[in-house]
């Protein structure tokens, strides 16, 4: 048994970045510009001895017209309808942000299983970001830093009772 797993969140909070640490290649193009991901793209992911489909999604957009941003929305809207388990990832550097409600929002409505990361907590940096994302009301957060490989034992530990 295999699950497909959809990394969302708001544009530069390091999806792109874990997609790239789970697949073990740099499929995903990193960048400091938001919303460099235009598409969703797929790949094998694994994590210890789990096996699932990984998408790392455009930045969920708050646009509701026919803009690119509103594409890329309706798009992300798919990848979470699609997905069996959301990953959504927040910057624990940055805090909870007004975007980042609204999402936790459609996620909290739309997805199956959410499991929520506050990335880019290497080090002590992020402690009161992690703290603020408990409010958005999806559970204890995952302190990870994709760039540096830190929490993906926490992540294994989520994911498994939900593969
Ligand atoms: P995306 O837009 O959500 O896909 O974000 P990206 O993966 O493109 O990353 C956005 C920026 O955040 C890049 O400059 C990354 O190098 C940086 N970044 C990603 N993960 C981490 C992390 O764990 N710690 C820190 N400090 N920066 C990170
Ligand atoms: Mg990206």
């Amino acid at each position: 048994m295999t699950f497909t797993l959809a990394i969302v969140g708001r544009p530069n909070v390091g999806k792109s970045t874990l997609f790239n640490r789970l697949v073990g290649k740099k499929l995903a193009l990193v960048d400091d510009q938001p919303g460099v991901t235009r598409d969703l793209r797929e790949g094998a992911g694994r994590l210890g001895d789990l096996r699932f489909v990984v998408i790392d999604s455009a930045g969920l957009e708050m646009a509701e017209d026919d803009s690119l941003q509103g594409r890329m929305r309706r798009l992300t809207e798919r990848a979470v309808d699609e997905a069996d388990i959301c990953l959504f990832v927040v910057d624990a550097r940055a805090g909870v942000t007004a975007a980042d409600e609204y999402f936790a929002d459609i996620l909290r409505r739309r997805a199956k299983h959410v499991i929520l990361a506050a990335n880019k907590a290497e080090g002590r940096a992020g402690e009161d970001g992690a703290m603020e994302a408990f409010g958005l009301g999806l559970g204890d957060p995952l302190r990870v830093s994709a760039e540096h490989g830190e929490g993906m034992d926490d992540l294994y530990r989520a994911l498994v009772p939900l593969a």
